[in-house]
């Protein structure tokens, strides 16, 4: 349970002063539902007004606070022209612009004769000076009210900067004073102050030095925020660690079925992998490992021989994936491998309904089913396995890190758990979606794979392109024509394609295809299973197609507006071509004029297919919060701190959780106390409950 000093930071918006129901809803938006998730919202940019000149001294340009009398108003006789009013001192002087004034506000704030302290910016016309729309204006006895130095808050459309500022500042006022939860020492050596005061200081930045990302109070708060995530993930580990495994060593005999039949030998890295998973599974402890593999590294594979190896003693084995597609995708190409090993497989995803569906369930709970592949109806509650030996999750980033705890912690008894990963990530970045996971890796591609051929055109050349594709098509190629991500928003995306298509339809007949994320599920799978077959030719594609999708026949990518997809994005969607023994090719079309982040994305993806590489400078250019789009990446979304430059901060966080859970493993003593409460702040509350005391 959240403890009680908290409950003023988790109140909704509205309890605010000043905030409604519609702002609420904006401000929710943009910040979150929550006070606290105001206390994050740290500004980004400053206004000084603490410049104080005489009207003469003022530069065009310069924001300042200038004190005034209040000459004439001068009312337009249109309704569309400006409300003037003149104002001066003793060197000069101004006047003050309005547009659309209501009511009698003017003559209230600004009655003639008067003297006023106005602040806000001030730009010439014709050689006057004119300030329009004062930020401030206050009677000199209320000096006190004008804020010198304000902090500039990220906005969207709706909410402007008075309201959140105000909004924010109620926030802190709410925010209690905590007992401290981190080290003494460490919070000294590093120059931090309490929480409550960083939390008050990095909303009043006073120089520009302060919007920092290293300012001490800002790195104090972020320090917490990476700190709980690295509890978090610590705990939970440290509570699987616990539990007793399954000592699971199976004898071979499906193993050996299997690798017989495989058109193929395993290579070195799958062997070594496979290696550090039956180690873990022949162990007492249970397996928390992750298995990291480009696109095509042949994770599926490993997956399937760890499973067997499961079966071969009698449990039960379980595959997770992120979509429908993929699972379905799964169950088909694992299929023929399971008849050869004569193990039986399901497949469970929400479209598996009425007998069918209690069928597999009543199976499952019978142990007459070994291998089961799904989505995350998988996991739900009617789902029971007789005994789950395994369980993976092939998350290709899409999966949240909370979704992965809950379902690890849902596993049962002395499930290993592998998690596949097709997503090279930047070891800063593993630390923060999966903590200290051991982690095998998958670099070498399969034998026999040739270098996929990347080459970048202008969209001008688009008639070139479906010249060469004729070409292409007479020799029998297949192609995927992804169609460039326009908005968040898969209606639109959706547009796009379905031009694309009209266009190539036009042009290539009923060899063209059309997949896309607004199609229903059985279209969409119709529409896969023409390309598979070779009955269409050219597959336009949204990226849906991004994740998993494996069609070896196909050869040829073209990725049209590459310039608005992400590097990592850019290399998944290669990597769906160059799946099989034909060469392969890759043409990223592209805007222009190219801008200079979309102009490197495009050198590196020329340069190499290494997907380490490619995440590295992904990460250099764009940041860790854009990372594959943060929202699917699977990756935490942090508030405040951003991986590509607090790398240093998280790998201190992750030490002092290792070390925090050495001391007190079940946070009992005064510091576990208060990073309970740390625990609860950042909404890791899934983590407390694998507490003994939670
Ligand atoms: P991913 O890691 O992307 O899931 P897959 O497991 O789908 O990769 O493998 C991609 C392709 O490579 C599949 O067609 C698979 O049969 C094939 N493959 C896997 N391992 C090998 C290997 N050792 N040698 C040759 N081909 C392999
Ligand atoms: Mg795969």
């Amino acid at each position: 349970m959240r403890p009680e000093i908290l409950f003023p930071l988790f109140a909704p918006l509205r309890s605010l002063p000043g905030i409604g129901p519609r702002l609420e809803e904006l401000m929710g938006k943009l910040v979150g539902p929550k006070v606290v998730d105001l206390c994050w919202h740290l500004p980004v940019g400053l206004v000084d007004r603490r410049k104080r000149p005489k009207i003469a001294d003022i530069v065009d340009g310069d924001i300042v606070t200038v004190e005034v009398q209040v000459g004439l108003h001068i009312v337009p006789r249109l309704k569309k022209l400006p409300y003037r009013v003149h104002v001066s001192d003793e060197t000069g002087e101004m006047q003050l612009v309005f547009f659309n004034p209501h009511g009698d506000w003017l003559t209230k704030t600004l009655p003639e004769g008067a003297t006023r302290i106005i602040s806000g910016k001030v730009e010439f016309y014709q050689g006057q000076p004119q300030m329009s729309h004062p930020d401030h204006v206050v009677a000199p006895e209320d000096i006190a009210s004008l804020p010198l130095l304000e902090a500039v808050y990220p906005l969207t459309a709706g909410v402007t900067l008075k309201p959140l500022q105000k909004a924010v500042k109620a926030a802190i006022e709410r925010a209690p004073e905590l007992a401290e939860w981190q080290d003494g020492p460490w919070l000294k050596a590093q120059g931090w102050t309490d929480w409550h005061s960083s939390l008050q200081a990095a909303h009043a930045p006073d120089s520009i030095a302060a919007l920092d990302p290293h300012n001490p109070a800002r790195a104090r708060l972020v320090f917490d925020e990476l700190l709980a995530n690295q509890l978090a993930l610590g705990i939970v580990r440290l509570r699987m660690r616990k539990l007793p495994g399954r000592v699971i060593r199976g004898d071979g005999h499906l193993r050996a079925k299997v690798t017989a039949a495989l058109p193929f030998a395993l290579t070195g890295a799958q062997v070594t992998a496979l290696d550090e998973i039956y180690s873990d599974m022949g162990s007492e402890h249970r397996m928390l490992r992750l298995l990291q593999g480009d696109v095509g590294s042949g994770k599926t594979v490993v997956a399937l021989l760890a499973m067997l190896n499961s079966v071969e003693v009698g449990f039960q084995a379980a595959m997770m994936a992120p979509t429908e597609i993929l699972a379905r995708q799964h169950f088909a190409s694992l299929a023929p491998m399971c008849e050869a090993a004569g193990v039986r497989l399901e497949l469970l995803t929400g479209r598996e309904k009425g007998k069918k569906r209690s069928d597999v369930l009543d199976d499952l709970a019978a142990g007459e089913i070994d291998i089961l592949v799904g989505t995350h109806a998988l996991f739900q509650d009617e789902v029971n396995f007789k005994a789950l030996g395994i369980a993976i999750v092939d998350e290709q980033h899409r999966f949240g890190v909370h979704q992965r705890l809950r379902l690890q912690s849902k596993g049962g008894v002395g499930t290993d758990v592998l998690v596949m990963t097709a997503t090279p990530i930047p070891r800063t970045l593993t630390l923060t979606a999966y903590g200290d996971m051991d982690v095998s890796k998958l670099h070498e591609k399969p034998a026999g794979r040739k270098p996929i051929e990347t080459r970048a055109l202008p969209l001008e050349r688009l008639e070139d392109v479906v010249g060469s594709l004729h070409r292409a098509l007479a020799g029998n190629a297949q192609v995927y024509w992804v169609c460039p991500l326009v908005e968040e928003s898969d209606v639109i995306d959706a547009a796009a394609a379905e031009d694309r298509y009209a266009y190539l339809y036009e042009i290539f007949g009923e060899r063209v295809g059309l997949v896309h994320g607004r199609m229903k599920a059985t279209e969409k799978d119709a529409a896969m299973a023409r390309f598979e077959s070779g009955e269409t030719r050219i597959l336009v594609a949204t990226t849906v197609i991004e994740v998993g999708v494996n069609v070896p026949s196909a050869t040829i990518m073209v990725i049209e507006h590459a310039e608005r997809f992400g590097l990592a994005q850019l290399h998944q969607l290669r990597g769906r071509v160059g799946r099989g023994a034909d060469k392969s090719s890759c043409l990223l079309l592209y805007q222009t004029p190219l801008g200079e982040t979309a102009t490197a994305r495009i050198k590196i993806m020329r340069e190499t297919e290494d997907g380490f590489r490619i995440a590295e400078e992904d990460l250099r250019l764009r940041g860790a919060g854009e990372l594959l789009g943060t929202r699917q990446s699977g990756l935490p979304e942090f508030r405040m701190a951003d991986i590509a430059v607090h790398g240093d901060l998280l790998a201190a966080a992750y030490d002092d959780a290792r070390m925090i859970l050495q001391r007190d493993p079940e946070l009992e003593g005064p510091r576990g106390e208060a990073l309970r409460v740390l625990l609860y702040l950042f909404e890791c509350d899934d983590a407390i409950r694998n507490l003994r005391s939670g």
